[in-house]
């Protein structure tokens, strides 16, 4: 069986005091070894500071991004290494975000953001630093009006996985996140994600195998809160969770943490 995870993306969120506050009292929630995988991923500033804040705890770390170079003349960046010496676990990669937030606009308004090019460049480079990739895919809302989910999805997992040789099921993590889900307070119900991600782990078995794919985890991202976790986690293909708002709240984040664990049967 797969072992759940669930982890929770502060974005550009909270700052020193606030979240280690947060850890402090996700320390008091959470059970001393929780039979699911549980990561926390601050901003890249703060990773030092909560690597060691959430030291004695089942909590791992996880970045937001990287870059897929490995040192040089590259300002602002950090690269998989840097990232991997904070004491991370994971990184993730090709968020929405990234993907269609972030980036400079092209004439009709339209933001330039990463590519699956440059997240597959990422997603080497993370791998070969020791991380654990955690790639973000998933349609927008004109691309699922359009009946266009499942070819996103395919190209997205090509295009975010080209030139990746996967040695363990443990290596990398997808997360699907319907771009109209995420933050904004509408989920995907539990028969969409299910179909979505049965279709991903499809694609994952041509690329790997079907071994390999029943063995790696695929989380669901999009307005996870403690009161639809349940539901969500306990379709068969769901195999955790990526929260961005409700991470920010111990009590909401512990929730979705018990309540996967609960649908699980843990
Ligand atoms: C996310 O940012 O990955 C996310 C799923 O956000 P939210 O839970 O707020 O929808």
């Amino acid at each position: 069986m797969r072992r759940p995870f669930v982890a929770g993306n502060w974005k550009m969120n909270l700052d020193l005091a606030t979240g280690r506050a947060l850890v402090s009292e996700l320390r008091t929630r959470l059970p001393a070894s929780p039979p699911i995988d549980v990561a926390i991923c601050p901003p890249h500033i703060y990773l030092f500071p909560m690597a060691k804040a959430v030291a004695d705890t089942p909590i791992r770390l996880g970045a937001q991004n990287c870059f897929h170079e490995s040192s040089g003349a590259f300002t602002g960046e950090v690269s998989a290494a840097m990232v991997k010496e904070t004491g991370c676990t994971y990184v993730i990669l090709g968020h929405s975000e990234r993907r269609h937030t972030i980036g400079p606009k092209d004439a009709s308004g339209r933001v330039q953001g990463e590519t699956d090019a440059m997240i597959a460049a990422k997603c080497r480079a993370a791998m070969s630093a020791g991380l654990v990739p955690i790639v973000c895919v998933g349609e927008t809302l004109e691309e699922r009006d359009r009946d266009q989910t499942e070819a996103v999805l395919s190209r997205q997992i090509d295009g975010s996985l080209a030139g990746i040789a996967l040695d363990g099921p443990e290596k990398l993590v997808i997360a699907y996140e319907p771009v109209w889900a995420i933050g904004t307070g509408r989920n995907a119900t539990p028969e969409q994600a299910q179909a979505a991600h049965r279709h991903l782990r499809g694609r994952l078995a041509e690329r790997f195998g079907r071994g390999m794919a029943d063995g790696i985890r695929i989380q669901y991202g999009g307005s996870v809160k403690p009161d639809n976790a349940i539901t969500l986690m306990k379709e068969a293909d769901v195999d955790g969770a990526l929260v961005g708002g409700a991470s920010l709240k111990a009590s909401d984040f512990a929730g979705i943490i018990e309540g996967c664990i609960r649908a699980k049967g843990l």
